[in-house]
C-alpha cells in the first residue's frame, strides 16, 4: 500500500515499512513482560527498580536520559531523542507504579508476567506497563532508522501516579519542567478497543475531572446520650450523606462528551441510538441514567461524565458513647467537570443541601480539557483506521486524574492513547485495578504498531 492510501505522511510510512517489526514485537513483548516482573506496588512504590532497568536499555541505545529520584526509592526517568527543533517535543509517558494485588485471587501470579491463553498475566499489563513498553519501543526504533526528527522525542517513566502524582509527573513538572516540556503529551486512558453491540469504538482521553475536596461540617446542640435531641449534628451530617449519596447535581453538557455520546449513538442500532442521544437532553438524561440504563456501572459513568459529583467517602464526630457532641463531619470527594470550579461546585452543593452546613475545601486540582479539533485526532483516527478498518475514535472524559493533570500545568496538550486491541469478551473497566489483569499479545503488538505511527507522523 502506497503512503497516500494508507494517509501517513511518506517518509513516515517508509520508514516504518522498513523496520524490522518482528524484532521490534519481540523486545518489546520482552520489555513489557521484564517490567512486570518488577514489582513497583503503590505504596511503597520502588520505581527506581524500573528505572534501573530502563536506563540500561538507553544506555546500551546511546539515548540520552536521567534518573530523578524525588525520594529514596521513587525514581522518575526521561529519555530524548534530539531533532531539529521545528517544533516543540512530543512526550510519551507512561507511570511506572501498579496498584496492590493479591495473589490469593489472582489465576497466575500477578508479578510473574506468564502468557497464558494469548495473554500476558500481570499487574500492570494495561495499567500501565504496557504503554511503557510502546513507548520505550518507539524510541528505540527511532534511534535505530537514524531518521531526523523535526521535534525532539521525549520519554517520561514517572513514579507514584497511583497516589496521587506527587512523587511522580507532579514533582517533575515543579524540578526538571525543562526535561518534559513539548507541545504534546501521549499518555494514558485510551487507546483501548470499546466492544458496544456489534461496534468497536477507541476512546482517546482529552479531558479530565478536576478534584474539590470538600470537608461539611454540621453544629448543633451538644448534651448527654441519655436524652436524644433533635439538633443532634450526627442527624444533620447523615442527612446530608445521604442528598449527596443519592441526588444529582445538575447536569453539564461539556464538548468532549457530547461527542464521546454523540459518536457512539452513531454506530448504535435505531432504538439504542435514540436513547444514547437523549442522555444530553436535560430534561431526560437523569431519567434514562435511572431507569433506562440497564447496566449500573455503565450508568455510573455516564452520571461522572454529566455532572459535577460529591462522593461521601468517610464520616465523623463525637468520641463518647454516652455524649452528644456539637459538630459532625462530612468528607467529600468532589470531582469537577470542564468548565466548571470549586466555587460552582459549592453553590450547587449548597442549593442541594440548604443552610446549616459549613463547606471547607481542602485540596483542589482543576479540570483539563483539550479539544478533538486538532490534528492529532487525524493521525490516531488514521493509524486506527488502518489496522482495525470500521473502528471510530471517540473524545474520551476521564473521571478521575492522571498525569496530565500535571503536564496541563505546563502548557502541553494531554492524550490519552495507550492503544491495544480487545476482543468483545475483553474488558478494560473489569481488568484496569481489577484481578486477573492481562493483555492479549496481539492486542499489544497491534498498539506498539499504532503507537509509532502515530509517533512518526508527529515528530518526522
Ligand atoms: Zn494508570
Amino acid at each position: 500500500m502506497s503512503a497516500s492510501e494508507t494517509g501517513t505522511s511518506a517518509p513516515a510510512a517508509a520508514i516504518l515499512d522498513a523496520l524490522d517489526w518482528d524484532e521490534i514485537r519481540r523486545e518489546s513483548l520482552q520489555i513489557l513482560r521484564d517490567l512486570i516482573r518488577i514489582d513497583t506496588t503503590n505504596p511503597p512504590g520502588g520505581e527506581i527498580s524500573a528505572c534501573h532497568y530502563l536506563a540500561a536499555i538507553f544506555q546500551r541505545e546511546r539515548i540520552d536520559y536521567d534518573v530523578f529520584e524525588s525520594a529514596p526509592g521513587r525514581g522518575n526517568i526521561v529519555a530524548r531523542l534530539g531533532s531539529s527543533g521545528e517544533a516543540p517535543p512530543v512526550l510519551l509517558s507512561a507511570h511506572l507504579d501498579v496498584v496492590a494485588a493479591d495473589p490469593r485471587t489472582w489465576t497466575h501470579p500477578p508479578f510473574a508476567a506468564e502468557v497464558h491463553g494469548g495473554y500476558v498475566w500481570g499487574r500492570g499489563a494495561i495499567d500501565m506497563k504496557n504503554m511503557a513498553a510502546m513507548e520505550v519501543a518507539c524510541l528505540l526504533a527511532a534511534r535505530r532508522s537514524r531518521i531526523p526528527l523535526r521535534r525532539d522525542l521525549l520519554f517520561a517513566g514517572v513514579a507514584d501516579e497511583e497516589a496521587g502524582c506527587r512523587l511522580g509527573s507532579l514533582w517533575l513538572a515543579e524540578h526538571h519542567p525543562e526535561t518534559i516540556r513539548g507541545e504534546y503529551a501521549i499518555s494514558e486512558i485510551g487507546g483501548f478497543t470499546l466492544n458496544v453491540g456489534r461496534a468497536r469504538y477507541y476512546p482517546v482521553q482529552i479531558a479530565e475531572k478536576g478534584i474539590c475536596w470538600l470537608t461539611v461540617k454540621a453544629r448543633g446542640t451538644p448534651g448527654h446520650g441519655s436524652l436524644p435531641n433533635r439538633d443532634n449534628p450526627l442527624i444533620h451530617i447523615g442527612k446530608a450523606a445521604q442528598a449527596l449519596g443519592l441526588k444529582m447535581l445538575p447536569m453539564h453538557r461539556t464538548e468532549v462528551v457530547d461527542g464521546f455520546v454523540e459518536g457512539l449513538a452513531s454506530r448504535q442500532p435505531a432504538l439504542k441510538r435514540m436513547v444514547l442521544k437523549q442522555l444530553l437532553n436535560p430534561r431526560l438524561s437523569d431519567l434514562i441514567l435511572d431507569r433506562l440504563m440497564p447496566d449500573e456501572s455503565l450508568a455510573n459513568s455516564f452520571r461522572a461524565a454529566l455532572h459535577n459529583t460529591a462522593n461521601p467517602t468517610s464520616i465523623g464526630g463525637g468520641d463518647k458513647i454516652n455524649v452528644v457532641p456539637g459538630e459532625a463531619f462530612l468528607r467529600v470527594d468532589g470531582r469537577t467537570l470542564p468548565g466548571q470550579s470549586p466555587e460552582t461546585l459549592i453553590a450547587e452543593l449548597r442549593a442541594l443541601l440548604g443552610s446549616g452546613y459549613d463547606i471547607q475545601v481542602d485540596q483542589t486540582m482543576p479540570p483539563t480539557e483539550g479539544s478533538f479539533d486538532d490534528p492529532l485526532a487525524g493521525v490516531i483516527g488514521r493509524a486506527i483506521a488502518r489496522h482495525d478498518p470500521g473502528a471510530l475514535v471517540l473524545p474520551y472524559l476521564a473521571p478521575g486524574f492522571t498525569d496530565a493533570k500535571a503536564y496541563s500545568q505546563l502548557g502541553m496538550k494531554c492524550w490519552g492513547f495507550s492503544p491495544v486491541r480487545l476482543a468483545p469478551e475483553d474488558s478494560f473497566a473489569r481488568w484496569f485495578h481489577g484481578n486477573d489483569e492481562r493483555i492479549p499479545v496481539e492486542g499489544f503488538h497491534f498498539g506498539v504498531r499504532a503507537l509509532a505511527e502515530v509517533v512518526f507522523e508527529l515528530v518526522t
